[in-house]
């Protein structure tokens, strides 16, 4: 009888080992998402009606590269179904009013129609089940078989998520040794002497211009104690032609430490909260891009806190996901590779492989099941992996 498969989270790793398992002919594949707006986590888009027009902002991940021969080939794919495309402008570095062209970036990758293609893309090729939040999961040990919610009993189980949410979800599944790596501290600086998994918080905030701010780049990593990014979103949707007609949107991303110190529940940000941290950003904002006075009052803002934004840190593990073949139970996801989108799709592709091989008894083998992590990579928000002598040229 078919093997049957259920994904807890509709991120890119999830929908990557979904799709992978597919592939691989597992067809019997849930991933179960609990985005309102679709599945995407931490790869989606928001569309905004800005004066009339729709206006689509990234308020997740911005960008992405590519270094890795097996992420190279889910790019390829993506880009055939017009999910991804090149974004052209200038990124660099913003410091003390300064921009440095980044000369390390070969190539950046962004979404067709803002970032949420991308997820869109890899779940029209699987069985996704959303918005569904899963609240309980338990391993039947007589059985062999998880229950998952109310969604009945299945072969495999796949964490594709984490934060408090893992942390919880798995604190009484009867998996402790699971449970242990999925236990999560909330930090701006990594400790480590801790060695568990550590999450910073970002704030975000979108805001629309009604006409062009003329900045000579479209994206800047930033140098400053308040604000870590900031990035021209309607350079991404049109053509630079176009540019400076109209209506202009940015996303800004706060640092780690300003996160930190300005927490609050993400779900209830108290709105004097919100108005405070849109009005300091905006500041910081002139201030960082040296606009100050002229910065035109924005026909638009909206802030969100991401509570669980980027891991500092990834699981010490050559396996590239976690693997557990005596209770059937895997965990993918950016925190086992690198804090990005394609250590994301990689972790989510090595799973994928791991289930695939334990149900064709080819091997049975569990991953290092040991809680020991390292710092991860890069400090910047994304990671950025990149390879210069991997050009992607579509044909
Ligand atoms: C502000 C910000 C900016 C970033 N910028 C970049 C960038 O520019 N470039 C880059 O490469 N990376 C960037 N990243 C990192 C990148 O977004 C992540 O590495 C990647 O998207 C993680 O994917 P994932 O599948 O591991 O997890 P997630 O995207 O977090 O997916 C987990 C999913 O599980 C769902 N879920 C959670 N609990 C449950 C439950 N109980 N039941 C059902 N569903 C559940 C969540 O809703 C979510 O959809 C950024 C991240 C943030 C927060």
């Amino acid at each position: 009888m078919e093997r049957s498969v259920a994904i807890i989270g509709g991120g890119i790793s999830g929908l990557v080992c979904a799709a992978r398992l597919k592939q691989l002919n597992m067809n019997n594949v849930t991933v179960f998402d609990t985005g309102k707006h679709g599945p995407g986590g931490r790869c989606s888009s928001r569309t905004i009606n800005v004066d009339g027009n729709l206006h689509t902002f990234d308020h997740s991940a911005q960008y992405f590269t590519v270094s890795d021969q097996r992420f190279a080939k889910i790019v390829s794919f993506l880009h055939k179904q017009g999910a991804v495309k090149i974004w052209n402008g200038k990124i660099g570095h913003l410091k003390e009013g300064k921009f440095t062209q980044d000369d390390q970036l070969t190539q950046a990758f962004i979404g067709s129609d803002g970032m949420v293609s991308i997820p869109k893309s890899l779940a029209s090729l699987v069985q996704v089940k959303g918005p569904s939040w899963i609240a309980h999961v338990e391993w039947d040990s007589s059985l062999g078989k998880w229950k998952v919610d109310k969604y009945g009993y299945f072969n495999y189980l796949v964490i594709a998520h984490n934060g408090k949410c893992a942390d919880n979800l798995m604190s009484n599944a009867g998996v402790p040794n699971i449970h242990r790596l999925l236990q999560v501290r909330f930090s701006d600086t990594l400790n480590m002497r801790e060695n568990k998994m550590q999450l910073c918080s970002i704030w975000a905030l979108l805001v629309a211009f009604p006409s062009s701010l003329k900045l000579p780049y479209v994206a800047a990593h930033v140098e400053d104690n308040q604000i870590s990014w900031i990035a021209n979103n309607t350079s991404k949707m049109v053509a630079r032609a176009t540019l400076g007609k109209s209506v202009e949107c940015w996303t800004i991303f706060s640092t780690k430490s300003f996160a930190s110190a300005n927490k609050v529940p993400q779900e209830h940000i108290p709105p004097a909260k919100a108005k405070d941290i849109t009005n300091t950003l905006l500041t910081a904002f002139g201030r960082v891009t040296r606009i100050h006075k002229q910065l035109p009052p924005p026909c638009f803002t909206r802030v969100q806190l991401w509570g669980a934004a980027v891991p500092l840190n990834v699981l010490q593990n050559k396996e590239e996901c976690v693997f557990d073949g005596q209770n059937n139970i895997g965990i993918c996801g950016d925190w086992l590779v690198s804090p990005c989108i394609q250590g994301a799709a990689i972790s989510g592709l090595a799973l994928a492989e791991k289930i695939h091989n334990n149900c064709s008894g080819s091997t049975r083998n569990s991953t290092d099941l040991l809680p020991r992590f390292k710092p991860a990579e890069s400090e910047t928000i994304g990671a950025f992996p990149s390879n210069p002598e991997m050009i992607f040229n579509p044909k």
